[in-house]
């Protein structure tokens, strides 16, 4: 027997469409490179959508086919995803920030159709389309006045709008982006409607994003990283105002901040480290520019200086766990139900860890060593992390179907500790754990107790050769511009936040760290780098 209730495919031409009924009027700010303003609203996205998906139609696109965006966070790209999907095409986000060798690939393994760009990175079409020989159409966000580029609002005001979506199954595919690949080839994650609906309609809860219909966005995060952590699509369900920019300039941030009346922001850590040299440079404070509410920080360890000095501000912080294959929400700061008791001191604590996975996804964490042994969650034993639910990968973009993981689990690639109240911890990568004497150091910890001094910037601690205990930990340090610290320094700060043995043989400066194409320490390189060193510590032989 059946049940007997309607069918209505959960695909994501329906957010857009509720958005622009329900909250046709609310509207959206970008703040463009050359400084300028512009407007528009949920009813507007539609209509725009609605033509451009006319003129992917008259470029001979269709259903399956990749239209991809080379772009900044600005509302003509936020249409271009509506408008991707409109015509039952995949969007495919690009990182302009990758190797060109990286973008080569990408582009010839999705057989992108059309390529929708920023003019700043012009460079980067005029050098690579010859090698681009699937893309046929090529379209320009903001041409420069007096260009020959084809700009888009010529390329859909050529059209009126008044067209429907291409019907689509709710498991057809409607987005791909691949993850920076750190070793080999970058891999495509090839999301599906119902994955991306199910996606969005769990981020808006008061556990994750906790938007309601007041609720003003400024999205730091990119459009090309993991899909703007499903933004776009999420903000649909409560009609949220997004501020764009499309420069990551602290001062500009701040300055939207105040004056549209943000009250949530997403982004790496990275980027509020920005933000507070920049108050601290004006004499103010982020309680001082507006009405800011909920920080939701991922993608790498938010230190526990950045969740404290937030908090005093008034802020809550949502630390976000997840990853380019789980669409990527896995955890986010829902609150214990005994948050209000906590003290302060214990709610930094608890906050600085990767916080509760939300409903639609598990997590577990298996043995290091045998996979098949599945770990306690007592917040001690730490273990490969893996997870399964509705938006959790199956295979790799093209991946042979029996690279298929479905009914298992994905393996994350991280380390982690589950406490018994679901608590995430994460304490490493696979690739990157330090093994000391037999016992892991992690050294997301050690990182982040580092950068909880006041002349530190940034540091990582990688794992290097020594001939009794196998690894000790160092620590690359990069100091804050004008600060005079040493390795002494460092280490005393460190003495009573890590175990005595996980305290680093040496600490060293450098001027900057390698990073990836999404601005994360490269560890990869960084073990390149210092390949040749050698401890002078009294045990290494
Ligand atoms: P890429 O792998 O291309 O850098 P992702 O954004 O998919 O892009 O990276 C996901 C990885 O980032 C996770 O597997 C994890 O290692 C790290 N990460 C994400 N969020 C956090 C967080 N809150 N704390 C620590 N690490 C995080």
């Amino acid at each position: 027997m059946l049940g007997a209730m309607q069918d209505w495919d959960l695909v994501v031409t329906h957010l857009l469409d509720h958005a622009a009924r329900e909250y046709a009027a609310r509207e959206h700010v970008t703040h463009w490179a050359d400084g300028s303003r512009t407007r528009t609203t949920w009813g507007q996205v539609k209509r725009d959508a609605l033509k451009m998906t006319q003129a992917l139609r008259a470029a001979g696109v269709g259903k399956g086919d990749r239209v991809a965006t080379l772009a900044m966070n600005h509302a003509r790209h936020l249409v271009s995803w509506y408008g991707a999907v409109g015509v039952g095409g995949v969007l495919h986000t690009i990182n302009p920030r990758l190797f060109d060798e990286q973008l080569d690939y990408i582009v010839n393994h999705a057989e992108d159709r059309v390529l929708l760009y920023d003019a700043q990175f012009q460079p980067i079409i005029d050098r690579l389309r010859d090698r681009w020989p699937t893309v046929t159409t090529y379209v320009c966000f903001d041409p420069p006045a007096g260009s020959d580029v084809l700009g888009f609002e010529e390329w859909i005001g050529a059209h009126d709008g008044d067209t429907e979506w291409t019907e689509v199954d709710e498991r057809d595919p409607c987005m791909l982006c691949y993850t920076s690949g750190t070793t080999g080839n970058p891999k495509g994650v090839l999301y599906e409607h119902r994955s991306t609906v199910l996606h969005a309609m769990a981020g808006v809860q008061p556990n994750l994003f906790d938007f309601d219909s007041r609720s003003v966005m400024l999205p730091i995060v990119p459009m090309f990283h993991a899909a703007s952590w499903g933004l776009p699509w999420a903000g649909t369900i409560p009609g949220v105002k997004f501020v764009y920019s499309a420069v990551n300039d602290p001062a500009v941030l701040c300055e939207l901040f105040e004056q549209e009346g943000v009250t949530h922001s997403a982004g790496v850590p990275t980027v509020w480290l920005g933000m507070f040299q920049h108050l601290d440079s004006i004499g103010k404070d982020v309680r001082d520019i507006g009405k800011l509410g909920t920080a939701v920080i991922g993608g790498s360890a938010c230190p526990r200086f950045m969740i404290e000095r937030l908090m005093k501000n008034g802020v809550r912080v949502a630390h976000l766990w997840g990853m380019t294959e789980t669409s990527p929400i896995g955890t986010a700061g829902a609150y214990p139900w005994n948050w209000d008791d906590m003290s302060f001191e214990d709610k930094i604590e608890l906050v600085s860890k990767q916080g509760r996975s939300a409903f639609g996804v598990e997590l577990r964490c298996v043995d290091l060593d045998d996979p098949s042994k599945e770990l306690p969650r007592d917040g001690q034993t730490a273990g490969a992390l893996q997870i399964r639910g509705p938006w959790v990968i199956k295979r790799y973009f093209k991946a042979d179907e029996d690279a298929t993981v479905e009914g298992q689990w994905f393996d994350t690639g991280d380390v982690a500790l589950i406490y018994p109240d679901g608590t995430l911890q994460l304490t490493d990568r696979t690739k990157d754990v330090i093994k000391s004497g037999g016992e892991w150091i992690s050294s997301v910890e050690l990182e982040n107790a580092a950068v909880g001094h006041p002349s530190i910037a940034e540091a990582a601690a990688i794992g290097i050769y020594h001939p009794k205990w196998d690894e000790r930990p160092i620590l690359v340090c990069v100091a804050k511009q004008g600060c005079n610290v040493t390795g002494d320094d460092v280490i005393a700060h460190l003495r009573d936040k890590v175990a005595k043995w996980w305290l680093p043989d040496a600490v060293e400066f450098v001027d900057e760290l390698p990073h990836t194409g999404t601005g994360k320490i490269s560890k990869k390189d960084l073990r390149d780098l210092f390949r040749d060193y050698r401890l002078v510590s009294e045990d290494a032989a």
